[in-house]
């Protein structure tokens, strides 16, 4: 682990990320999305689909996560938005072909293979260990099931069963005290620096970011940085 501003001596408890930190979302949503498209026989070259729909995703989503719209109602927008020339008005018809990327999706979920033993390690060093994701509950926990992750006990405090989303402080502050730790004697691991790590630190937490593509070599100053889960040490 490189950085600045670790304090393992007084870690009571450590929050991990779900999407692209223990599960590949964005390898999940390339794979998935490749199947689907296959069959839907859209023109136009595949990567700038792929691009296009991970540009939809990201801003309905965040739409969704500041409460404008509902989760709902955000797949409908995606739907809408990449589908252009479908008609897409009636709300079942949006629903039903979302579901069939949401299936093609599903279908290639898996978790990364530093994820089991990191939360496994976490345990075992005895932190007080959860999940803090912005996403549905019902859905992070079918991913964590389906991952072989859920055999680990932990528990997900997903943004949809919180007061707000990451980087929101009130999110860090539920999950912190549903485990009955400090913030101040809590971690937050994550791929996101602004979610997770700049959102942690501003809720009094400890922030360590999961850089798996080595996108942040030039990190900020005083960012904890790992390039896999097996870097961290309790
Ligand atoms: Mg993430």
């Amino acid at each position: 682990m490189t950085g600045t501003g670790w304090r393992a001596s007084k870690l009571t408890g450590v929050l991990f990320d779900l999407d692209d930190t223990l599960v590949d979302h964005r390898g999940a949503v390339d794979r998935g999305l490749r199947v689907w498209l296959g069959g839907l026989g859209l023109d136009g070259s595949l990567e700038e689909h792929v691009e296009r729909w991970f540009a939809l995703e990201t801003h309905h989503y965040e739409r969704w996560q500041r409460r404008e719209i509902g989760f709902r109602e955000q797949r409908r927008a995606r739907i809408r938005a990449f589908l252009p020339h479908c008609d897409l008005r009636d709300d079942a018809v949006a629903d039903d072909v979302f579901a069939g990327f949401l299936a093609c999706y599903r279908a290639a979920w898996s978790a990364f293979a530093d994820a089991g033993r990191a939360l496994a390690g976490a345990l075992e060093a005895g932190l007080r260990v959860g999940i803090l994701t912005n996403g549905d509950q019902v859905a992070q926990e079918d991913k964590l099931r389906r991952t072989g992750l859920a055999t680990y006990g932990v528990p997900v405090f997903a943004s949809s069963s919180l007061p707000a989303a990451k980087p929101d402080p009130r999110a860090f502050h539920r999950a912190c005290a549903a485990l009955g730790v400090e913030p101040a004697g809590a971690v937050m691991v994550g791929d996101s620096l602004r979610h997770d790590v700049r959102g942690a630190r501003a809720a009094g937490l400890e922030g360590v970011l999961v850089d798996r593509l080595g996108r942040y070599d030039r990190r900020p100053a005083g960012v904890t940085r790992v390039r896999s889960l097996a870097d961290l040490a309790w």
